[in-house]
């Protein structure tokens, strides 16, 4: 835990990340906002080529813009048998596909997705959704920068399963727990997500890195 509190701009309007993550910042000290708090950002655009490099973009853009720390994570979901594919394309995967009644935006990338596996068989649905968080102190406090990497190794199942969390989690099994990362309660998947992992690996991190002493890097 930080020796004080302190104050953080969480770089996401994904309300699903933000509940999984304010929980264990608060808990460590660190007391995040999203960024519906900072209406004057607009969209940021991510046109890095790497989780890592938009999770950079994101938390530097919003440390400039709001003088305050900055964490961002960029995620996504890589499959085998789609060379990576959606990767970091995950959130808009299904944007060329019509939005059916009654659908959302995550039920249609799951769509997409389910047809795009549709002849792979079990033996080949292997994927892992991968986490790259960074943080961004503004050059008014001092600056500095800090990225890590979690991943979650699983399968990609036939059909959906479960109504917790969000994006593609009724489809992806972790194999371990025989239950689908949507059939898991918040802290459940924390311990095991690749969103969890990448967060214990910045906290571990997080003194060093607001005494100035870390150096952006990924592992
Ligand atoms: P980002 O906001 O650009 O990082 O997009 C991340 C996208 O990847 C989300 O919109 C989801 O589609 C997917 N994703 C990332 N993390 C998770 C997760 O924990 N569960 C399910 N889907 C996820």
């Amino acid at each position: 835990m930080t020796s004080q509190r302190m104050r953080a701009v969480l770089a996401t309007t994904n309300a699903g990340k933000v509940r999984e993550l304010a929980g264990p910042l608060a808990d460590f000290g660190v007391d995040v906002v999203g960024l519906d708090h900072f209406p004057h950002i607009g969209d940021i655009v991510e046109d890095g080529l790497t989780f890592e490099e938009n999770a950079l973009i994101k938390a530097r853009t919003v440390a400039a813009e709001t003088g305050l720390v900055s964490i961002a994570d960029d995620s996504g979901l890589e499959v085998d048998a789609l060379d990576g594919a959606p990767g970091i394309h995950s959130a808009r995967y299904g944007n060329d596909w019509e939005l059916l009644p009654g659908e959302n935006r995550d039920d249609r990338n799951i769509r997409k997705l389910l047809y795009a596996l549709r002849q792979v068989p079990d033996a080949q649905r292997s994927g892992r959704f991968v986490c790259c968080m960074a943080a961004v102190r503004p050059a008014c406090l001092g600056g500095g920068e800090l990225v890590v990497r979690g991943t979650w190794d699983g399968r990609l199942l036939t059909a959906r399963r479960g109504s917790n969390g969000f994006g593609y989690d009724p489809v992806f099994l972790d194999p371990h727990l025989g239950r689908s990362a949507a059939e898991l309660s918040r802290e459940e998947k924390l311990a095991r997500s690749h969103r969890g992992q990448a967060l214990r690996a910045l906290l571990a991190r997080w003194e060093a890195f607001m005494h100035g002493a870390a150096q952006p890097s990924a592992d």
